[in-house]
């Protein structure tokens, strides 16, 4: 081989790596030098262990799910009301801004990042205030101070001001459908859904920490790194919203799928989705059906209602998940 096409050879391996990652900025102001434990950085709930602070089913003995972490205040004033600003985690877009405090999440707000390696929403949640110039569909640059931490919630017990933290979520949005969906459900004749596509329900989180942890990640290998806990085999011919929303996460031949094999992490994130055609032994004869289901999984599966407390059938989660995502492909 001559010197010139190696040299040709050597360009194209280079460019051939993946360059991508997202730059990612803690979202508050708190000193990230400071940041090296958890209990340096998370806000426990009233029971006092760092862990309730985290992502996962870190809540009431495991019982109840936490889906996003709750970072604390560095500084606070004389009052004791935190002084620490929020911040956009990336480049991105306002989706989202809840300036009333009418729901658990409080004052909160919902950026949406188009261009990082799979587009991602980022959720910040029960500040004091939202920066009053931020308007929806705003371009907003990441460490652009968006907020003020707070303590802000309606939900059922509320968060006093020596529990202040952000709520801090990533991650992706099930359905469009999602109001359809809502506005059907009779538990809901009472209570309209006051946020639109970015009601908690619609939205769901991956632990923040494997995007947070470094200062530039590919957010979709990210993502790809939570392993496959349940799959369902679903029938329909309609392309749900999902799948074209987020084709990094789609395999094989969409335009003529009869149905989907859809491989879902422990807390409820569809993570891939395999076209399967009319003969495929997984489309299942009704709408969806479970097929398999990781047993090292089982417990934590059963704990966050993916799996019914037999360990063996469909949850109450997995269900719902199901009816939001497929709300589109009726
Ligand atoms: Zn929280």
């Amino acid at each position: 081989m001559s010197l010139r096409s190696s040299l040709a050879l050597l360009f194209l391996c280079l460019t051939a790596l993946p360059l991508a990652a997202t730059d990612i900025v803690w979202p508050t102001t708190m000193n990230r030098a400071s940041t090296q434990f958890p209990k340096d950085y998370l806000q426990p709930t009233v029971s006092g262990k760092t862990e309730s602070g985290s992502f996962g089913m870190v809540r009431e003995e495991g019982k109840r799910f936490h889906e996003g972490i709750d970072i604390r205040p560095e500084k606070t004033n004389a009052d004791g009301e935190p002084l620490d600003l929020v911040l956009a985690a990336m480049d991105g877009q306002v989706a989202y801004l809840n300036p009333n405090v009418n729901g658990p999440y409080g004052r909160y707000i919902v950026l949406y990042h188009a261009a990082a390696e799979i587009p991602v929403y980022t959720l910040y949640a029960h500040l004091a205030k939202i920066e009053p110039s931020l308007k929806p569909a705003q371009t907003v640059r990441r460490g652009t101070p968006i907020g003020l931490m707070g303590h802000t919630s309606a939900g059922v017990s509320p968060i006093t001001k020596d529990r202040s933290h952000l709520h801090f979520e990533i991650g992706l949005i099930l359905s469009t459908g999602f109001n359809l969906w809502y506005a059907a459900q009779a538990e809901n004749k009472q209570s309209s859904n006051l946020h639109g596509l970015y009601n908690g329900q619609n939205l769901i989180g991956m632990d923040p920490m494997l995007v947070l942890s470094q200062p530039k990640v590919d957010v979709l290998a990210a993502l790809r790194s939570q392993p496959t806990a349940l799959t369902v085999g679903v029938r329909t011919s309609k392309i749900p919203d999902f799948v074209s929303r987020y084709p990094a996460l789609v395999r094989g031949d969409v335009a003529h799928a009869a149905g989907w094999y859809v491989e879902f992490s422990w807390h409820g994130m569809p993570l891939r989705w395999t076209a399967l055609d009319a003969k495929s032994p997984q489309l299942p004869a009704g709408r969806w059906r479970l097929l398999e289901v990781d047993q090292t999984q089982r417990s934590r599966l059963t704990q966050r209602k993916m799996l019914g407390g037999d360990g063996r059938t469909p949850g109450e989660l997995l269900t719902q998940s199901l009816e939001v995502l497929l709300s589109t492909a009726r």
